[in-house]
């Protein structure tokens, strides 16, 4: 049986030619397209500076030490995301603490961070790093995370994996405007694809230089960082302790091209999610909401099946769906209860929201090449399950 997927990569003609001139080039592995894709990037989000690495897992990671996380310090991001957020924290000796989403927009709660860091700063445990995640692709309330932060003197990386080509309040995410730090990722499944890849985007030089010298080994060449200057032009030296997290040309062609083509996806996106908004309103199941200061990029569409209401579990649907060949998925369970997090004392009931929407929720396949036919394949399944039974 053929499997609509929930989400897939689109690659075009272009996409291809792109990546074959590359293999008849000099540079496989990080060479004079990088900096042309950071360049795209960075213009396009209207910030200063953009480090291309090999997954946003790395540059999330890369990011943390920038900031000088590390043994002592916490990080709080929210539980409805990937695992790859709070890790990056773990990866550099520091603790992750864990703040309860908005039952609505399923985004990190700013009223719930307000009330953690007043009891926080009690105790004298304020976080040194906040990760928002702009999760299905609306951006969080960033405006009030950064009011905050000045409060409360900690820092901002947004993982935005999600929410490339969104827009808060009119501007285009990654601007950094409310962050000291934007991730994006790269992965197949989100906006753009480069296969692996990822980008990190700042305002401050001092944070771009040390990123792109932790992306590869921690090594220099610039002699205003080098502890002696004297070398010659064979000369290098390594100041810090980084990694082979380097972006190759092929990704970074393949990036670029995508890049052209993101106001496209976007658009055919938004398409998607009308039909499902305009189809599915009279199911008794709630549809995403969004916020008037958002324009969500649509990296994913989740429903929410309250068994009560709908008279069907989330579970059974599930299943239902994907006997019918329907890929659908769910984004996510929740962090704290992964028994990795949960060896570190984390228990059910600890962000409660974050819990109830995780066992509710589903997600519904959107992406660029879905066709007419199979959203309209989808939806009488899903109307199917729910209604005739
Ligand atoms: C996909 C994703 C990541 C990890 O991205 P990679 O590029 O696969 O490392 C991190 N955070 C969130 C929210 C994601 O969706």
């Amino acid at each position: 049986m053929r499997v609509i997927p929930y989400a897939r990569q689109s690659i075009s003609t272009a996409d291809i030619e792109a990546v074959t001139k590359v293999l008849c080039s000099d540079y496989l592995t990080q060479g004079p397209v990088i900096p042309e894709f950071e360049k795209a990037v960075a213009a396009m989000c209207d910030v200063k500076y953009a480090v291309a690495v090999n997954s946003a897992t790395s540059a999330l990671h890369i990011a943390c030490i920038a900031l000088g996380l590390r043994s002592g310090d916490w990080l709080w991001t929210t539980p409805n995301t990937y695992v790859a957020s709070a890790n990056s924290a773990i990866y550099c000796g520091a603790q992750v603490d864990f703040v309860d989403i908005d039952p609505e927009t399923y985004n990190l709660c700013p009223h719930k961070l307000e009330q953690k860091l007043r009891s926080a700063e009690q105790d004298g445990l304020l976080p040194k790093v906040v990760m928002p995640v702009h999760f299905s692709g609306q951006p969080c309330d960033m405006e009030r995370i950064s009011s905050l932060s000045q409060r409360y003197n900690f820092k901002i990386i947004e993982d935005a994996s999600h929410a490339l080509g969104a827009r808060y309040k009119n501007e285009t995410t990654g601007h950094c405007g409310y962050s000291d730090v934007t991730v994006f990722s790269f992965h197949p499944v989100k906006m753009i694809t480069t296969g692996e890849g990822g980008m990190a985007l700042t305002n401050d030089k001092c944070l771009a230089e040390r990123m792109s010298r932790l992306r590869s080994h921690g090594v220099t060449r610039n002699e205003e960082h080098m502890a002696q200057t004297n070398g010659g032009p064979w000369y290098y030296e390594q100041i810090d302790l980084g990694f082979n997290y380097r972006m190759s040309d092929l990704s970074g062609a393949l990036g670029q091209a995508q890049l052209a083509r993101l106001d496209q996806f976007i658009v055919r996106r938004r398409q998607i999610v009308a039909t499902y908004n305009r189809e599915l309103a009279n199911l008794p199941v709630m549809l995403p909401v969004q916020r008037e200061y958002a324009e969500s990029s649509w990296h994913l569409y989740v429903l929410r099946v309250d068994e009560a209401v709908s008279r069907i579990s989330r579970n059974v649907l599930f299943m239902r769906l994907r006997d019918q060949g329907i890929g659908v998925n769910v984004h996510y369970l929740p962090v704290h209860t992964q028994p990795y997090y949960r060896q570190k004392g984390f228990r059910d009931g600890y962000c409660p929201n974050a819990e109830r929407y995780s066992a509710q929720t589903i997600t519904l396949p959107l992406f660029f090449d879905l066709t007419d036919e199979d959203q309209a394949k989808v939806i009488k399944a899903l109307r199917f399950a729910i209604c005739d039974r």
